[in-house]
């Protein structure tokens, strides 16, 4: 039987680039690409297309990943963009946030990273930080981290009662590289970890045990630490897979 396919969104490369054949061009991290091989998931790289709707590909993949990016547009959580807000890219947002329903509504794993996270609480309802060290005063972390990417710098505390307990323990140190953050938390999601200034790390659905996303960069860390997260999530990918093909 083959192996389950976690897609990740892709990256749109938006620089006006000399190579014809690079302009516009789909991409995703490789650093992310080897984790989801490593847990023993095919990864593909999904971008956007003008002339599909995101619920299109949804027979193409056994789980979604969103991996990191530029900001989340704000109008997917009613806001306006901010002076502070960094690049944002609506082509991208809207075919995530309808790959996001068709994951939900088909039972598929979703895990997000960074953006992915915020992407994930932002269409389901809660709403983002647009440059939160300008916005709030109480944040006092680094989180957009100046020591190299791989290198853990601030600590996070694991929710006990969550399932990314069960993977990570109590709590440890990750990278940090994110500008934006939660600010209001969907209703449908609940805080798996924070960090030491209260800034939401890690969410997980309520309901549903197949959706759960990082603040930081997993696929960036040291591979025994982070593998555990990938394997778990790879293992809803496999259990859902088996369900669906019964
Ligand atoms: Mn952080």
């Amino acid at each position: 039987m083959r192996k389950p396919i976690a897609a990740v969104t892709a990256d749109i490369l938006l620089a006006d680039l000399k190579p014809m054949n690079q302009k516009m061009a789909a991409y995703a991290p490789r650093p992310l690409l080897d984790a989801l091989g490593r847990a023993g998931l095919m990864p593909i790289v999904l971008p956007y297309n003008d002339y599909m709707k995101p619920e299109d590909f949804i027979n193409t993949f056994d789980a979604l990943v969103l991996p990191g990016g530029l900001n989340p547009t704000p109008r997917l959580y009613g806001e306006e963009p901010l002076w502070c807000i960094g690049p944002t890219f609506l082509k991208r947002d809207l075919f995530e946030a309808g790959l996001i329903k068709a994951c939900i509504s088909r039972g598929k794993p979703i895990l997000g990273i960074c953006r992915g996270m915020q992407i994930l609480n932002a269409v389901l309802g809660g709403t983002l930080w647009q440059d939160m060290t300008k916005q709030n005063p109480k944040l006092y972390i680094q989180h957009m981290q100046k020591a190299p990417e791989n290198i853990p710098t601030h600590y996070i505390e694991i929710e006990k009662e969550s399932r990314l307990h069960k993977v990570l323990g109590d709590g440890l140190y990750v990278n940090s590289y994110h500008k934006e953050g939660i600010k209001k938390l969907s209703p449908l999601l609940r805080e798996t970890a924070h960090s030491a200034d209260g800034l939401i790390e890690g969410v997980e659905s309520i309901e549903n045990e197949l959706i759960c996303g990082v603040q930081w960069h997993p696929e960036l860390m040291e591979p025994e630490l982070m593998d555990p997260l990938f394997k778990a999530f790879a293992e809803k990918a496999s259990r859902e897979r088996l369900a669906v093909s019964r």
